[in-house]
Order: structure tokens, then C-alpha cells, then sequence
């Protein structure tokens, strides 16, 4: 049974263009005078001076500053040691791996967490868990919600377009993620928490309805996929956001020689399970092809043998979680689709 629990939600949420130099101005509204910075290694050095110079202009100390070289557990249980305990927030900066570290830390350290993404690549920039390292294993561990999310909708347009394709291939998961929810209910009793499924999905119809790539469809963009991350702290599982789709891009992790962007993998998974259930394959196909999704794959191509295996490999990842892997053996289907769909058929190489 889900039993029903307060739900974390984040209290501060900015998304326009030139956010990041109103963060001094936000972190002093709340009270957050002395602040620990953990930022992206490779983040342009300008975007790091714009947020310091902000944060300085209103009397914020930055107590410690540091770059996030790894996603290591180890790593960031070091950096964890070393915080100050005076500080009143925790501001994560940059790419999904300095994000994961730094709600990581806040976590530890009890204190607010403020996550400001440079890109929309994944809905890691709000969610409830992080993805780091134990050992040489990728695993979620149990984090802290974001006091606030701040999105600049301009620094996340001036990223590189194949991270907004990843954040696409990763909002859209939400559909497959949420009909494995409803199968796994139907042939094992799984509990559904409605509320979260329906917020999950209609976070992507609400995309869907403009999926442009301009200053508006980033914060349609960035919105929904923070809705996804408030619908997981919502039911307190990830079921309305991760289904088959992501075992799939999660062996393809462990098993490729090359394992690419999460919501790469993940939208064309997705796509390939939405065959699978027979529901929503015409409205992802059309949305890749709007946004050119479909392109960015066909220019560097999956590796076909890799995605059978991860495909085989996939449902044992994760005991006691039911999803159209489990309800037959679907590897016949999906050699097929690989071959013949005519989408997919260009996702992988000759
Ligand atoms: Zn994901």
C-alpha cells in the first residue's frame, strides 16, 4: 500500500532569461546570507563569475567553492567532510553530475538545496534521488528536493542543442514509465498513486503542445520536466518517470562501450517500448521528428548487438519491478522493430 506523506516540493522557482544574476537577490529574500557553491568542472568560467558576482552584489559569503570533478559517492562524502556547518544553503551549478553531488551533500548536510542547471538534458535537476558511483555500479541514492530551482532559460538555450534533445528523450519517457506503472498494478498489485501518475503525464502533453527549441519552449521544457521530479517526490518511488525504457538505457550504461547521454537512450527506448504496449508510439514519432530528435540519432548511430543485450538484460535489473519486459518474452519483437520500424531503423548502425 502507498501511504500517503507530505511532499517535498520546491518553494523558490524562477525560469526566464537572465535568472542567474538574480540569484544574489533570491538567496537573500530567503535568508541564505552564507552559501557553499558545488559547480560543473568544464563550466564556462563566465557563467561562474555572473553567479558569484551576483551573489557578492547583495552580501552573500560564499563560505567554500568547489568543482565537481566525479559522480563518486566516495567523492562526494569527502566534499561532504569538508563543509562548513555554518553555511544556510547549498547551491548545485552547471551540468547533471556537479547537480546529482550537490543534492547529494545538502542531503547529508540537512540543509536547503538550490539547483541551478545550465541545460535541461534530465529531470535529475529536480528530483528526489541522485545518481552516483558506488564502487564502479551507478545507483540511486535517497536525496534532498530542491529548496528552489532557478533556470536561466537563457544559458540553457545557449547549450549545446543534443542536451535539449536528451531532456526531450527524457520528458517523453513519462509515458511508457506511467502505462509499466498501470500493467504492473494490473498483473501484481502494484500501488498507483494517480495523482502523481497524472501530473507525470500531462507534464509531457504540456510540452508537446510547443516543442520548440526558443527562450518560451525552454521553459516548457525546463517546467515540465520539473514536474516529473515533484511527481516522484509526489508518491515517493520513481515509478512516474522511470519505466522499462529506463532499464534499458540503465544496462546500456553498464554494458556499452560508448554509453551516450541519458535522454538519448532513454527517448529511443522509449520509443521502442511504446511499441511494445501498443499506446503513444504515432505521438512520440511525430514529436521526435518536430524537434529533430530523429536527426541527432541518425548522425551517430546505436550500436545494434549492445541494445539487444541491454534489452535481454533489462528486466532483471531491478528485483520486484514490473514492466512490459516481464509480461513475455519481447526480445523477438524488438530484433523486429530494430530491422523493420522505420524509425528505429535509423537509430542503429548497418
Ligand atoms: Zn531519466
Amino acid at each position: 500500500m502507498l501511504i500517503p506523506k507530505q511532499t517535498v516540493i520546491p518553494t523558490l522557482v524562477r525560469a526566464k532569461p537572465g535568472a542567474l544574476d538574480r540569484m544574489g537577490l533570491y538567496a537573500e529574500r530567503y535568508g541564505f546570507i552564507r552559501i557553499l557553491l558545488f559547480f560543473s568542472q568544464d563550466l564556462d568560467d563566465r557563467l561562474i563569475g555572473r553567479l558569484t558576482s551576483s551573489l557578492r552584489s547583495r552580501n552573500i559569503q560564499i563560505l567554500q567553492q568547489a568543482p565537481v570533478e566525479s559522480i563518486g559517492f566516495e567523492k562526494a562524502a569527502e566534499l561532504f567532510g569538508g563543509c562548513s556547518a555554518n553555511a544556510d544553503a547549498i547551491i548545485g551549478f552547471g551540468g547533471g553530475k556537479a547537480l546529482d553531488v550537490a543534492k547529494y551533500i545538502a542531503f547529508l548536510c540537512q540543509r536547503p538545496y538550490l539547483s541551478v542547471p545550465t541545460s535541461l538534458s534530465n529531470d535529475g535537476f529536480c528530483s528526489p534521488q541522485s545518481s552516483l558511483t558506488v564502487g564502479d555500479r551507478r545507483r540511486p541514492l535517497p536525496s534532498a528536493m530542491p529548496f528552489g530551482v532557478i533556470l536561466d532559460t537563457a544559458v540553457c538555450l545557449n547549450a549545446p542543442e543534443i542536451l535539449w534533445h536528451s531532456g526531450v528523450g527524457d520528458l517523453v519517457s513519462k509515458f511508457t514509465a506511467v502505462t509499466d506503472w498501470k500493467m504492473a498494478f494490473h498483473a501484481r498489485g502494484t500501488p498507483v498513486d494517480d495523482f502523481a501518475a497524472l501530473l507525470s503525464d500531462a507534464s509531457v502533453y504540456q510540452f508537446l503542445a510547443r516543442p520548440v527549441r526558443d527562450l518560451e519552449g525552454m521553459i516548457l521544457l525546463g517546467t515540465a520536466l520539473l514536474l516529473n521530479g515533484i511527481s516522484m517526490s509526489i508518491c515517493g518511488s520513481s515509478r512516474p518517470a522511470s519505466g522499462s525504457e529506463h532499464l534499458i538505457s540503465h544496462a546500456l550504461d553498464t554494458l556499452s562501450k560508448r554509453p551516450r547521454l541519458h535522454g538519448l537512450q532513454v527517448g529511443v527506448a522509449t520509443y521502442l517500448i511504446s511499441l511494445l504496449q501498443a499506446q503513444h508510439s504515432e505521438r512520440i514519432a511525430t514529436l521526435f521528428e518536430a524537434t529533430g530528435f530523429w536527426r541527432a540519432i541518425a548522425s551517430d548511430p546505436f550500436d545494434r548487438a549492445e541494445w539487444l543485450e541491454a534489452a535481454r538484460v533489462a528486466p532483471s535489473i531491478k528485483s520486484d519491478f514490473y514492466t512490459v519486459l516481464s509480461s513475455r518474452d519481447c526480445l523477438p519483437e524488438i530484433e523486429r522493430a530494430l530491422s523493420c520500424d522505420p524509425n528505429l531503423r535509423q537509430c542503429f548502425r548497418a
